[in-house]
């Protein structure tokens, strides 16, 4: 409906012509005489002419919002934009904004009587609605097995019907072609080895992508991560089954000099599915693991001492796995060097991340001069904060690591995370430091209100160089 449409007194809401159809939410009148209001935008004002005798102006009425307080797609907030006061559920409310949930009543006017009453309905939600079901959905069956987020632009190979993100399957189809001998050879699914014989867009699937990214909002990648994930994506058509049939793509990384070295071990992604190794040979159809590092394929065995996944970011590497079954990576490609995928207290550091302090490279420097005014080398430091991290001795809210409790410097982790563990101990080995034995420059400075989350220490260098950030923010950001 449009807002010029509306006759004397009766609501209808603002709607742009492209927004039609995509209706979330109904105002129902008590009195049928009335038609409903269908609200087709997320920030919908409903509108009511205000007229005395047919030719009145339109008059805003209340804004209902999309989304209750928390992002809840069941509920929505109403604000009063009109002069007069409304009735929300028995209470009289003016300009504040008030949740609605489905079966809510909102009274037009500031009395009960001689004001339409309308009920709030969200559409989809509602039981009465026959063309929709309900349909009861475990979200991690709506994840994508190479990166394990929820698919984004999710896409279904055939024969084996397993999903995946277009840029993830896009990106590794790209891989495994580019490491694959035989260019005749089909690409096999990431998630169960069947051999791929077509893939395509599945938009049903997405259909329920978009509704969880709705219900839980907090499941939404960031735009820089989706971006990404896009200029990945390849698969352009729709699934179509058993048709066309998906080669490993003609074109070839580079290779290093001995061709002729590779033995036929090569042709598999996973090395001990061509041969024994360490004692272990995958069975046909064995599950395996797509490398997070190299894009390679190594058996999923539950039963190693070696981990096969990041405890930080639950995403599989390599690295140590092929060590610790003899497989090296001058006889196979693709397989990971050790050194990606070790062990914290193995681990080596000989310099200060770019990373730390969230990437402020004044902090950095005084961090740096520290350490030198310490006369110990970093990673003498580094190991001395790890006890203390053992010990349990640092609260570890601020470690940006998946299973925060469980990691100690036993744990293995991939070299992104350990990147954000030393960030952590450095960010302790700061905050610690009494303010007089900073270096001269930085014991003077005063703290930012915002702390470390302070966004503006990353584009006004004046600001970062001014105040420290190395510190708990004593208020939120504006
Ligand atoms: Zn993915
Ligand atoms: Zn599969
Ligand atoms: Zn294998
Ligand atoms: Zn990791
Ligand atoms: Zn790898
Ligand atoms: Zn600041």
């Amino acid at each position: 409906m449009d807002a010029g449409e509306c006759s004397s007194s009766q609501p209808c809401a603002s709607s742009s012509p492209d927004a039609a159809g995509g209706v979330w939410a109904k105002l129902v009148p008590s009195d049928s005489a009335f038609p409903e209001v269908e609200l087709a935008e997320d920030d919908a004002v409903v509108c009511s002419r205000v007229t005395p005798d047919g030719g009145g102006e339109v008059a805003a009425w209340c804004e209902i919002r999309r989304g209750g307080g928390d992002g809840d797609a069941s509920s929505a907030t109403i604000r009063n934009l009109s002069s007069d006061a409304i009735i929300v559920d028995g209470r009289v409310i003016q300009q504040e904004a008030v949740d609605i949930k489905p079966g809510s009543e909102i009274v037009s006017g500031p009395q009960k009587d001689g004001h339409l009453l309308y009920t709030f309905d969200i559409t989809g939600l509602n039981d009465q609605d026959k063309t929709n079901i309900k349909i009861v959905l475990d979200i991690e069956n709506a994840k994508c097995s190479i990166c394990l987020n929820l698919w984004h632009d999710v896409v279904t190979v055939a024969p084996c019907l397993h999903n995946f993100c277009n840029g993830c399957f896009s990106e590794w189809l790209r891989r495994s072609s580019a490491n694959s001998r035989d260019k005749s050879q089909s690409a096999a699914c990431p998630q169960c080895r069947t051999a791929v014989q077509s893939v395509g867009r599945n938009h049903f699937l997405h259909n329920i992508e978009e509704a969880i990214l709705q219900a839980f909002s907090s499941l939404q990648r960031s735009d820089e991560e989706i971006a990404l994930l896009e200029s990945y994506a390849s698969v352009k058509t729709n699934i179509v089954l058993g048709k066309q049939k998906i080669q490993s793509r003609k074109r070839r990384l580079p290779r290093s000099n001995d061709e002729a070295n590779h033995t036929n071990h090569a042709d598999f992604l996973c090395p001990q599915c061509g041969a024994e190794f360490g004692g272990f040979r995958c069975s046909p159809g064995a599950p395996h693991l797509p490398c997070n590092g190299c894009g390679g394929m190594m058996p999923a065995r539950p039963d190693t001492s070696i981990p096969q996944k990041c405890l930080g970011c639950d995403r599989a590497f390599c690295g140590a796995y092929w060590c610790s079954q003899g497989v090296n990576s001058s006889q196979h490609n693709p397989i990971c060097d050790q050194e990606t995928f070790k062990m914290i207290s193995q681990r080596h550091i000989s310099s200060v991340p770019d990373t730390v302090h969230g990437g402020n490279q004044y902090e950095k420097d005084i961090t740096e001069r520290c350490i030198q005014q310490s006369g110990k080398a970093l990673q003498a430091i580094i190991s001395e904060w790890i006890v203390k991290f053992d010990n349990k001795e640092l609260d570890r809210s601020r470690l940006q690591l998946n299973h925060v409790d469980a990691i100690t410097s036993r744990t293995y982790v991939c070299n992104q995370c350990y990147s954000k563990f030393i960030d952590f101990l450095l960010y302790w080995f700061r905050v610690s430091m009494p303010r007089n034995l900073l270096p001269p420059d930085a014991a003077n400075r005063e703290s930012c209100w915002y702390g470390f989350m302070c966004r503006t220490q990353h584009h006004r260098p004046d600001h970062a160089k001014k105040l420290n950030h190395v510190c708990r923010p004593t208020r939120g950001n504006p």
